[in-house]
């Protein structure tokens, strides 16, 4: 099948995280086509969604290797109107996103194992997964039932940039809400007998260190509410914020450091707080020597690509995939300005990126 043609019919569904019922159906026989042995779970019963998984023995020697990508897409993403351009430039008309994050990834892996299946090429065992939800807190990457996968190594087909651009590194992340809690009392007539939890919140924040805390670590308080009214001393304060760091120990340091900030100024001011944090992915990293590297480098060469190594600032499914004991290489797949209604791909990107995964999955 043409790739703009398969880009066209996969974008036409709809895909919000957790309603990937109807296009893993899709996939599920497009895969079976390939000569795949496909499995789903019910990662998400509540919506009838969840994860779908593929299996192709091997023809030739080689561990065996895994492609993933999400099915979902971030809103909104309803009745999207695709336009392709002549030069093959690909977008909407501005009322939703695309949805070529990641449904890029996908149309290139299929295109080739199409192009191995039909030239009849030798290769390893290729196993894929099709993964829901990955834009909601990667729940489907959460929920994959890793034991029916045998791969220890994956090439995950989802990030934006040029064809060549790699991610080999990705932190640790951790949410952090605090509730502070103080004394109301009259602002006027007895503001002595108040314990202003806004001003907790404010003491504590400015004794914290935020912003880029150091070359691997970045803090953030993003939300802070509180109060009740301009003339009550108030008794709550809400604060929200994160901590990142490509070096796990680093996050948890950081996230110490923000908790001990609302603990000494709710004990100065003689109220209380109640913080909560969560682990939300774990940092991880792959090795100069790995074998995905040298596959990736080898394959980007072949068709003129000079290869790109970088970090990523966010969790994706190979935070989930990693903590699971499968090694991960994250890599472009041609997608841009991906989460705005601006988002675009280009049929020669999606050509190439066919071309190098081709040349991935046959290379010993
Ligand atoms: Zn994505």
């Amino acid at each position: 099948m043409d790739i703009v043609k398969e880009f066209l019919e996969l974008t036409s569904y709809s895909v919000p995280s957790g309603h990937e019922g109807e296009i893993r159906t899709c996939l599920r026989k497009k895969l079976t086509d390939l000569g795949f042995e496909t499995w789903i779970d019910d990662a998400f019963p509540e919506t009838g969604s969840g994860n779908l998984y593929g299996r192709l023995e091997g023809t030739a020697k080689g561990e065996p290797l895994l492609f993933a990508a999400h099915m979902d897409t971030v809103t909104p993403c309803e009745n999207k109107h695709v336009i392709v351009e002549p030069e093959g430039l690909i977008h909407t008309d501005g009322t939703t996103v695309l949805g070529g994050d990641d449904v890029t990834g996908i149309v290139e892996l299929l295109a080739a194992l199409r192009r191995i299946r039909a030239e009849n090429i030798p290769h390893r065992t290729i196993e894929v997964v099709f993964t829901a939800s990955e834009e909601y807190f990667v729940q489907g990457a959460q929920r994959l039932r890793y034991d029916t996968l045998t791969a220890k190594k994956a090439f995950i087909l989802d990030t934006d940039g040029e064809i060549g651009r790699a991610v080999v590194a990705a932190p640790t992340g951790i949410r952090i809400i605090a509730n502070l809690h103080g004394k109301a009392a009259h602002a006027a007539l007895k503001p002595e007998d108040g314990i202003n939890a806004v001003r907790m919140a404010a003491d504590a924040i400015s004794q914290m260190r935020l912003g880029r805390v150091d070359k691997d670590t970045t803090a953030n308080i993003g939300i802070i509410t509180g109060g009740s009214s301009g003339n009550i001393v108030p008794e709550h304060c809400f604060v929200e914020g994160e901590t990142r760091s490509l070096l796990h120990e680093s996050a948890l340091k950081q996230r110490d450091h923000m908790i001990q900030c609302f603990q000494k100024s709710a004990e100065q001011a003689g109220g209380t707080c109640e913080i909560e944090t969560t682990l939300v992915y774990n940092a991880w990293s792959i090795s100069e020597d790995s074998e995905l590297r040298r596959l990736f480098e080898t394959a980007c060469r072949i068709h003129g690509l000079e290869p790109v190594f970088e970090s990523a600032c966010g969790g994706s499914d190979a935070s989930m995939m990693s903590s699971h004991g499968i090694e991960c290489l994250v890599v472009a797949t041609g997608m841009h300005e991906i989460h705005s209604v601006r988002e675009y791909t280009t049929l020669k990107e999606m050509e190439t990126m066919a071309d190098v995964i081709k040349s991935i999955i046959i290379h010993e």
